[in-house]
């Protein structure tokens, strides 16, 4: 057996038997790519949150880069976003030629420090890009406001962040534009996936077009046509679509993601409960009642990278998330001081959280950071 194998992993996939099910559903009709299971996963995306359109797409990043392209963001434009997210939001920036502006995070939550994106603000700024951390959501009264007051649309990384509400309204359903992910860790999978929300139906209609090659009808409704042969490209387009094969796996998570999220809030409170009574252990602000727990973070305040060596010999793997960006080779020419960022990096610390976790994992996580803190 791998290592791989061996530790307790930091989140896994519930998958199984009901998603190869559907994907043989899939598989009988012949039409694996863009068609029926793409549209009813978008249908049940609308449904769930209230958005007004959803746009499914092969991953998150690709939904990110779309929703920005379909707002024109271009070459010398300047989009602000935390430097704390994953690469995937920086590289959707860099796709358009546009500069990422890197903005602080708040400590006690590690979401976007509306202050700092005001300050950011500058003539060139076409967006803002906040991040739901773990799927909490970023103060979005806030930001929408600073937006309307300049003139910029709001690109919500909604990566961590499905069946998350803010206000008693659930993300996607407001704000401008949401970019979703489904990919193996988030809270649910469609494999590889994404989507994209927004109230706006003609900017809706382009992302339709630009998702596959600037193409003005999908694939499926031109075979349902006379002259079924006859299509137009009218604008800059990407390969970006979903497959449905993936919204087959996305469709059968759906009807579990309750239950799912139910059973990761949960572990997390238990894990709040345990950790908040830890010297050396901060647990981050939290949202029971608003949050879909997407990962568990705590800020280690003193040796997080001793703490995570004692883990593995534990046999339980832990992470980062997500070494700031400004800091990466790649990106560091837009490096700016961000001291917040800076210090909570090296604190913070991704514990397993996922939903088929047994209580007796949950045990051996809990007993092996007391063990290492020496605490009963
Ligand atoms: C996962 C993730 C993405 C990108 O989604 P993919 O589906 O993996 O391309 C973007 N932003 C954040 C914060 C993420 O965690």
């Amino acid at each position: 057996m791998s290592n791989y194998e061996k530790l307790i992993p930091v989140s896994r996939p519930s998958i199984g038997q009901d998603e190869l099910s559907e994907i043989n559903e899939v598989f009988k009709t012949g039409w694996l790519g863009l068609g029926k299971w793409v549209f009813e996963f978008e249908n049940v995306i609308k449904g769930f949150t209230g958005a007004k359109n959803a746009i499914a797409v092969n991953t998150g990043t690709t939904a990110l880069h779309l929703a920005l392209d379909a707002i024109g963001v271009k070459r010398g434009d300047e989009v602000i976003v935390p430097s704390l997210t994953f690469a995937a939001s920086i590289q959707a920036i860099m796709l358009c030629g546009a500069r990422p502006v890197f903005c602080e995070v708040s400590a006690d939550t590690l979401n976007a420090d509306v202050k700092d994106i005001k300050r950011k603000i500058s003539l060139r700024t076409k967006a803002i890009m906040p991040v739901h951390y773990c799927g909490l959501p970023c103060d979005m009264d806030a930001i929408l406001d600073i937006a309307r007051k300049n003139n910029l649309k709001v690109v919500e990384d909604a990566a961590h962040a499905f069946g998350s509400s803010y206000k008693g309204k659930k993300i996607g359903s407001f704000g401008d534009l949401t970019c979703f992910s489904f990919d193996p860790i988030k809270n649910i999978t469609c494999g590889e996936g994404g989507a994209i929300t927004t109230p706006d139906d003609e900017l809706a209609q382009l992302i339709y077009k630009k998702r596959i090659l600037g193409i003005d009808k999908d694939t499926w409704s031109r075979y349902k046509h006379k002259r079924d042969w006859f299509y137009n490209v009218t604008t800059l387009g990407f390969r970006y679509h979903m497959s449905n094969i993936n919204a087959a796996i996305g469709l059968t998570q759906f009807k579990k993601m309750a239950e799912f999220l139910e059973k990761k809030k949960k572990i997390v409170k238990i894990y709040d409960k345990e950790f908040k009574r830890i010297k050396g252990i901060e647990v981050l602000k939290r949202d029971y009642k608003n949050t879909a727990f997407f990962n568990y973070i705590v800020k280690v305040k003193k040796g997080r990278d001793g703490l995570m060596e004692f883990l593995k010999k534990e046999g339980i793997d832990s992470g980062v998330h997500y070494i700031p960006n400004h800091l990466q080779p790649f990106f560091k020419r837009y490096a700016v001081s961000l001291p917040v960022t800076e210090k909570v990096w090296q604190e913070i610390l991704t514990l397993p959280l996922y939903s088929d976790m047994t209580d007796n994992v949950v045990e051996r996580v809990i007993a092996s950071i007391k063990k290492f803190f020496k605490q009963p």
